[in-house]
């Protein structure tokens, strides 16, 4: 599955994250920064990240905070910047000529973990 497999990639980033640290540390949340074009369904990535966490030391009780950015578009004529839509076939709405550039909406960011130390005794 599609989802499962970004709430992986996702749950190994914060891994690493903690491991880096070298000492007991807990992953508090996670921030990501999701392409409207990514074709994933945020809601689908956050329960396979809830489902999934428990099994990486550390993150058992991180939080994933996904922020979804919208397309952006470049025309093939006149290079106008638009918002491509699938009904209208990703054309420009100006001069209706084919998508150029696809300028924004294919990412898929880990843009911060947050951690702390476990205290010790
Ligand atoms: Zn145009």
């Amino acid at each position: 599955m599609h989802e499962s497999a970004i709430a992986k990639s996702i749950l190994e980033i914060v891994s690493q994250r903690l491991h880096s640290i070298g000492a007991p540390a807990t992953a508090h949340n996670v921030s990501v920064v999701f392409g409207e074009f990514r074709n994933a369904e945020p809601e689908s990535v956050e329960f396979a990240f809830d489902n999934m966490k428990a099994f990486y030391p550390g993150a058992a009780n991180c939080q994933l905070v996904i922020n979804t950015i919208s397309a952006m578009a470049q025309c093939k004529r006149a290079q106008h910047k638009y918002h491509p839509e699938a009904s209208n076939a990703y054309r420009c709405p100006t001069c209706d000529s084919g998508i150029g550039n696809l300028l924004q909406g294919e990412e898929l960011d880990v843009v911060n973990v947050v951690v702390e130390l476990d205290q010790t005794e």
